[in-house]
C-alpha cells in the first residue's frame, strides 16, 4: 500500500488515501466524464480509505443528475473536481488523479470505461 495526498487547485480541499501503487488511470465516456476529461483512479475507495480534511470538506460542493446515485464533488473556490461517489459502487469514491501529488497522469496507462452505455 502507498499513501497518497491530493488537493484541488487552490488547495482548500485536501484529501489522502492509501491504495496499491497507482500505475493505471481510468477515463470514462459518460455525459459528465467526457465533459470533465479527468483521469480517475481505477479502483473505488471506501469512505474509511478516503480521508478528507475538515476545512476542505466545508468548501466541497456537489452535483447530481439523472438517477442521482453518483455525487460529483468539486471545490467551491476553484471549481476543480476532486472525487465523486460512484454510481457503480454507491458509498465508494473515485478520485481525480490530476489532483494527486506525485502522479503524472500523462505517464499512466489509460483504460476507458464505457459509462455512456450504462
Ligand atoms: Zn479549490
Amino acid at each position: 500500500m502507498v499513501d497518497y495526498q491530493g488537493s484541488c487547485h487552490c488547495g482548500t480541499v485536501k484529501f489522502e488515501f492509501s491504495t496499491a501503487e497507482i500505475k493505471e488511470g481510468l477515463r470514462c465516456n459518460c455525459s459528465i466524464c467526457r465533459r470533465k476529461g479527468a483521469v480517475m483512479l481505477p479502483q473505488a475507495l471506501s469512505s474509511e480509505q478516503l480521508k478528507i480534511d475538515d476545512i476542505g470538506s466545508d468548501a466541497l460542493r456537489s452535483y447530481k443528475f439523472g438517477t442521482e446515485v453518483a455525487e460529483h464533488f468539486f471545490c467551491e473556490k476553484c471549481g476543480i473536481y476532486t472525487f465523486h461517489e460512484t454510481k457503480r459502487e454507491p458509498g465508494k469514491f473515485r478520485v481525480n488523479l490530476g489532483c494527486v501529488e506525485g502522479i503524472d497522469v500523462f505517464e499512466l496507462e489509460i483504460k476507458v470505461f464505457d459509462g455512456a452505455s450504462l
